[in-house]
């Protein structure tokens, strides 16, 4: 594992190497997270030259991408139209772990429970009808006997089971991407928060028009910037008034009963349609190389949790937070019903409708954006980073991303 400066070793070393003429680049990525990773292996994959600032240490449990494990699935109950681009996201996933040669993707499945009728089921069901997508409706009683780890559903609830679905290793994704960008040139810089930004419409760029980009250490130019920026955008396009809700969520690690009958292998990542908007999920327990330091079996609620701002979230963890994930134990899965390991906070960046912005700036046609992710995005980051590269490079991008337009809310 790399200690916590290796990034910044190399790209040192990097720009020793490289003459970086007048801290100028082709693009500039602000925020080395999910998105902005991605973002930089796609564009410097393609020969450009490519600054990623970041305010923190990159890789960190600040902003969204902490917590070892996000979900990948296909049947997407949040909207149909998402299924075209994580079938390229799979696709991506596919090749970031064949150059790698590291393994981000385990596919074991997703179980679904909710009751006869409930909506989440319904448009998963849907999706799957509408994209030709595999979906198995299970008999209540086959999944209590293959699974009986969920002995606490009732009886008269319904299953459902994706097989081309499972989880990634959230950390692994985005040090690989970073790395990946490292070895194709571009240059990454941690704890380098980004004040502000201008358009120059002016020759003040070695490339004539472009963005200058302030921290506190430096200027930057380059022809366009990409905002991948999470919970902290909004100060970023104040100019925009990007309509996005900053919550705090939690995620826990517990002790079950019998732990190897949790393991990886033996038990499948699985969601609960508890009510109307409560959706609690949760991954095998890991084997240990992978945990990022929080051992146990995951679990957690997809509903948002109290409105923060970024800079002084709350990371004390209160009874609340325990509470937040103890009631889906005790209804539905008393096996795993045991110690609380660990918990973790992380934050989600919503938009009204809860589908994600990716789009150019509709005043300054120099500049991209990616942010609202809401909960959802991190499984696509190999899909919109693509996407973010074409629009820089090309100005469009051949994926449907209508839906995902800034319009919508002006
Ligand atoms: C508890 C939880 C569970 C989740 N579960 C799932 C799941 O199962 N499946 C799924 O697909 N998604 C899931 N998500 C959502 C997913 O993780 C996010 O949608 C995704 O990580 C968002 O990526 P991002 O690049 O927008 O943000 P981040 O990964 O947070 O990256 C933003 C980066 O920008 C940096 N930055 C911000 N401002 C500046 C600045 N001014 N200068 C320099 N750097 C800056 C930040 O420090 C940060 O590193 C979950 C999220 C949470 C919190």
């Amino acid at each position: 594992m790399d200690d916590g400066n290796y990034f910044q070793r190399i790209t040192d070393q990097q720009i020793t190497n490289q003459q970086i003429v007048k801290n100028s680049f082709d693009y500039i990525i602000v925020g080395g997270g999910s998105m902005g990773s991605a973002a930089a292996y796609f564009l410097s994959k393609k020969g450009q030259k490519v600054l990623v600032l970041e305010q923190f240490d990159f890789i960190h449990d600040f902003g969204a991408h902490g917590g070892q494990s996000r979900l990948i699935r296909k049947a997407y109950f949040e909207h149909p139209n998402y299924v075209p681009l994580l079938l390229r996201a799979y696709e991506n996933w596919a090749t970031l772990e064949s150059e790698t040669q590291e393994k981000v993707y385990f596919e074991t499945g997703i179980l679904y429970f909710g009751e006869p009728d409930d909506a989440l089921l319904n448009n998963i069901r849907l999706s799957a009808q509408l994209h030709d997508l595999k979906l198995e409706e299970w008999q209540l009683s086959d999944a209590k006997q293959r699974y009986p780890m969920f002995d606490g559903i009732p009886d008269d609830w319904e299953s459902l089971f994706e097989p081309e679905a499972g989880f990634l290793l959230v950390e692994k994704c985005v040090r690989l991407y970073l790395k990946q960008a490292m070895q194709q040139g571009a240059i990454l810089k941690a704890q380098e928060k980004v004040l502000s930004w201008s358009e120059n419409t002016v020759q003040r760029t070695p490339f004539g028009e472009g963005v200058e980009v302030t921290t506190a250490k430096a200027q930057y130019t380059a022809k366009k910037v990409i905002f991948t920026a999470g919970a902290w955008t909004k100060p970023l396009l104040q100019d925009l008034n990007v309509p996005l809700t900053v919550t705090r969520q939690v995620l826990g690690w517990v002790r079950p009963q019998k732990w190897v009958d949790f393991t990886l292998g033996h038990f499948p990542c699985w969601g609960i349609s508890d009510k109307e908007n409560v959706l609690y999920y949760g991954m095998p327990i890991l084997n240990e190389e992978d945990t990022s330091g929080a051992l146990g079996l995951k679990l957690g609620r997809h509903l948002h949790g109290a409105a923060v701002y970024p800079d002084s979230v709350d990371r004390n963890i209160n009874a609340a937070d325990e509470a937040s994930f103890r009631d889906c134990l005790e209804k539905y899965m008393p096996q795993a019903n045991g110690d609380t390991l660990s918990i973790k906070t992380c934050l989600y960046t919503n938009t009204p409708d809860e589908n994600f912005i990716i789009d150019k700036h509709p005043l300054s046609k120099n500049v991209i954006l990616a942010c609202g992710f809401s909960g959802h995005g991190f499984k696509f980051a190999s899909v919109v980073g693509e996407i973010l590269a074409d629009l820089a490079m090309k100005g469009e991008t051949e994926q449907p991303i209508e839906f995902l337009s800034l319009k919508r809310f002006f």
